[in-house]
C-alpha cells in the first residue's frame, strides 16, 4: 500500500515537473515541409522544388569551395587543418575577420563600452515561462538563438519571445557542427529554421549564431546570401551549456566563471568597448543559474542589452513593419 502511495506520489511531482514540457498540439504542421524534428535535412528535402529554389537563389560562385568537416566521436577534427587557418575556421582560433572578399566580419562584442549583451541560446525551452517572467520583471530583453526544431516543438513557448520583445535569431533547424555539413545541408539547417520562426512567430530574423561557434568563410557565404548578414558569436563563454549534471563542470565552477566576468564589469576590461556573453536557456540548471546572476551583472555593468541594441539594428527584422530602439533609445542615454 505505501509503496504504491509513493508510487501515486511521484507521477504527481513527475507530473508537474514535466506539465510544460508535455507535447501539445497546435495549428502548426511540420510533418511535412521541414525536415524531421532534431535530423539534418536529407534528400527528401533537397529534391523539392521549395528548396531547390532556395539553392539556386544562391551565386554559388561567391561561396568558397571549403571541404567539410569531420565529426568524430561528437567532436570536429581539427587535425590536419593548416596552422594558418585559411578558412578562417572559428573553431579552431577564434577566427573572425573572413579571408573570403566580400565575406562579413562576424559580430563578437558589443561595440559601447562597459556593455554587457545578453544572449541565451538553444531556446525555446518548454519550461522557460518562469525565466521570461523573470526578464519580464526587471524590463530587461536578450537577444534568443533559437533552434527551429525548438520552434517546432514548442510553438507557445516561441511566440512569447517577440510577445515579450525580445530580439530573435536563429540557430540552426537541429544543432549541428554546420562546417561538418554538405552546401545542400547547411543551407536546410538555416532555410528551414528560418521557415519555422517565420511561420510560427511571424518574423524572419537577420542574424544567426553558429551552434559551437563552428563557422568557416564557406558557412558564412552561405549565411549571407540566405539573408542572414549578421553572425553572432561571443567573446565571453560562462560555460553553463557543460554544466552538471548533463555537463563535466559543477555549479561552483559556473559560478566562478560568471564571477569573473562581473568583476569585469568593474575593473576597466571593457573601458572602451564591451562584451557578448553565451548563455542558455538549455534548462533549468542554466535558467536559474541566469536568473541567480543577472542582479549581480546589472550592478557591475553600465548597460545590459540584446545584441540588435548594442548593434544599433533598429529593424531586426526582413519584415520592415518592425522596429527595435536604438542603443540610445533602449538605454535611455544621448
Ligand atoms: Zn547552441
Amino acid at each position: 500500500m505505501l509503496s504504491f502511495l509513493l508510487f501515486i506520489l511521484g507521477s504527481l511531482i513527475t507530473f508537474v515537473i514535466s506539465q510544460d514540457c508535455t507535447p501539445y498540439s497546435s495549428s502548426y504542421d511540420f510533418s511535412s515541409g521541414y525536415p524531421n524534428i532534431w535530423e539534418k535535412p536529407t534528400s527528401d528535402n533537397f529534391n523539392t522544388d521549395e528548396f531547390q529554389q532556395v539553392y539556386n537563389s544562391i551565386d554559388w560562385s561567391q561561396v568558397p569551395d571549403i571541404q567539410p568537416h569531420t565529426v568524430v566521436n561528437g567532436d570536429i577534427d581539427q587535425s590536419n587543418y593548416p596552422d594558418d587557418d585559411p578558412d578562417c575556421w572559428w573553431t579552431y582560433n577564434q577566427c573572425s575577420s573572413p579571408n573570403a572578399p566580400g565575406v562579413q566580419p562576424d559580430v563578437t562584442i558589443c561595440p559601447e563600452p562597459e556593455t554587457w549583451g545578453l544572449t541565451y541560446d538553444d531556446g525555446p525551452n518548454c519550461a522557460h515561462n518562469t525565466f521570461y517572467d523573470f526578464l519580464k520583471e526587471n524590463d530587461q530583453n536578450a537577444t534568443m538563438f533559437f533552434i527551429g526544431s525548438n520552434v517546432a516543438n514548442w510553438p507557445k513557448e516561441a511566440k512569447r519571445a517577440l510577445t515579450d520583445g525580445h530580439h530573435i535569431c536563429c540557430h540552426t533547424w537541429s544543432h549541428q557542427y554546420m562546417t561538418s555539413l554538405t552546401n545542400e545541408e547547411v543551407v536546410g539547417e538555416l532555410y528551414y529554421a528560418l521557415k519555422a520562426i517565420k511561420t510560427v512567430i511571424g518574423v524572419t530574423p537577420l542574424c544567426w549564431r553558429p551552434p559551437y561557434g563552428d563557422v568557416d568563410d564557406r558557412v558564412r557565404a552561405i549565411a549571407q546570401q540566405l539573408n542572414l548578414p549578421m553572425t553572432v558569436l561571443w567573446n565571453l563563454d560562462t560555460n553553463d551549456w557543460d554544466m552538471e549534471p548533463d555537463g563535466s563542470e559543477t555549479s561552483d565552477q559556473i559560478d566562478s566563471n560568471f564571477q569573473s566576468f562581473v568583476d569585469m564589469g568593474t575593473d576597466g576590461t571593457f573601458a572602451n568597448s564591451g562584451c557578448i556573453v553565451l548563455e542558455h536557456e538549455l534548462n533549468n540548471g542554466t535558467m536559474s543559474k541566469a536568473m541567480e546572476w543577472y542582479p549581480k551583472i546589472v550592478n557591475a555593468y553600465q548597460y545590459v542589452v540584446p545584441i540588435a541594441t548594442c548593434m544599433n539594428v533598429t529593424q531586426p527584422y526582413a519584415e520592415s513593419d518592425y522596429s527595435y530602439p536604438s542603443f540610445t533609445d533602449y538605454t535611455g542615454t544621448n
